[in-house]
């Protein structure tokens, strides 16, 4: 028999069927469904999934905004569980133990990119956690809008039982999507920084760069945030829509972090920053936007970009959010009401993280 059916044989019977929550096409509502996951093999940790947070990323691929969506999919990337088998070269993790999984499970772990931590710019590739293919080639992940899944366990990070699991979910990719650029760029206390969007890497981003002493402006299109921003750890607050308090913020900030899902003309930003400052885009648009050279010769001012973060940096903010108290501003929901999730926070209508509370599945 040729190896591969052999093998597709063998993954046959070695799968759990699992419940979920799919979208079967880029126009339809996402619904139950069943899907299969493999038994943990030897250095693999299964996992029941507690909750599950919402990411604008999960809408973009549901709804196939970036193009390449696999159908049916399972999103889901800010996954917190506990352990509930493991294999038998599981040295990292025992059952019982609290777990979460972020935004990719597997990569080459042989690249120099790999080698230095950084597993999200693995050269060959990651594996994200949904819609990516394995590295094996054989599969499409599934991800977290499910009751259990299986993950190697390098790409498995230790959850402190300190903190309310809820709200520690969307720290799986909120919070180290906005947490690696700031360690990165080394963002430090009186720096001048400016988040712009106010939804779940927003709100992360206020928290972490506050927690860092870093002054905070929050640049948002929606008045009725003001006192969220506030209360999150911002001391200013400007509306994007106001061109005067623009035009007043000129060349005022040594880093501005841009949070937005849809398109918005960058160069209403750089403009902002101070000489030398960077403007960091870890929000993802489905569309390009042109950008003037200009602002980038005037001032030495840089525009560059961040995907998450690698496993040893996750756990490091993992830590560092147990350490100060720090989590995400949630509204759990049922398995049942994420279409109605979507819709609230297409219309920016999130505080600020929708999470799946997967016992309703
Ligand atoms: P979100 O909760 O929907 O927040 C996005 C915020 O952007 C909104 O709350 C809104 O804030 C602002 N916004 C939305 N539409 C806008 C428009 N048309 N013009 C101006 N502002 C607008 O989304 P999220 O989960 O934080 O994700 C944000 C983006 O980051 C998504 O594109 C997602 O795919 C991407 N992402 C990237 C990474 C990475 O590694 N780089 C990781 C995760 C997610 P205001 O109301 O305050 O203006
Ligand atoms: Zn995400």
């Amino acid at each position: 028999m040729c190896p591969f059916l052999k093998q597709q044989i063998k993954q046959k019977h070695d799968m759990t069927l699992v419940k979920a929550y799919a979208a079967q096409a880029a126009d339809k509502p996402l619904a139950p469904f069943t899907i299969e996951r493999r038994q943990p093999g030897s250095d693999d940790v299964e996992i029941k999934i507690l909750y599950c947070g919402v990411c604008h990323s999960d809408i973009h691929t549901a709804r196939n905004e970036w193009g390449g969506t696999i159908y049916p999919t399972v999103p889901g990337h800010e996954i917190v569980g506990k352990v509930t088998s493991v294999g038998a070269g599981v040295s990292k993790f025992k059952v019982g133990d609290t777990v979460g999984v972020g935004c990719f499970v597997d990569s080459c772990m042989h690249c120099s990119n790999c080698e230095a931590d950084l597993e999200q710019y693995c050269e060959n590739g990651n594996t994200q956690t949904y819609n990516a293919l394995s590295q094996d080639k054989t599969y499409t992940t599934l991800g977290g809008y499910s009751s259990h899944i299986v993950v190697t366990q390098h790409f498995v990070l230790s959850v402190s039982d300190k903190l309310p699991l809820e709200k520690v979910a969307p720290l799986l990719c909120a919070g180290i999507t906005t947490y690696s650029p700031l360690r990165h760029w080394g963002v430090k206390a009186g720096d001048k920084l400016a988040v712009v969007g106010l939804g779940g890497l927003g709100h992360m981003a206020v928290k972490l760069a506050a927690s860092m002493g870093a002054e905070v402006t929050m640049l948002s299109r929606s008045p009725g945030k003001e006192k969220d921003a506030a209360a999150l750890g911002a001391k200013h607050f400007k509306l994007t829509t106001n061109k005067d308090a623009m035009v007043a913020m000129a060349s005022s900030f040594d880093f501005i972090l841009d949070t937005v899902s849809a398109q918005h003309d960058y160069n209403e930003y750089l403009g902002l920053l101070k000489t030398n400052g960077v403007m960091i885009i870890v929000g993802a648009p489905p569309q390009p936007t042109p950008v003037s050279a200009f602002p980038f010769i005037m001032g030495r001012r840089s525009l560059v970009g961040s995907l998450v973060g690698g496993i040893k940096e996750t756990q490091e903010m993992l830590d560092y959010c147990a350490e100060h108290n720090i989590t995400s501003d949630v509204e759990v929901i049922s398995a049942a009401q994420i279409n109605e999730a979507y819709e609230r926070t297409l219309a920016g209508d999130v505080h600020y993280r929708f999470v799946i509370d997967m016992a309703t599945l």
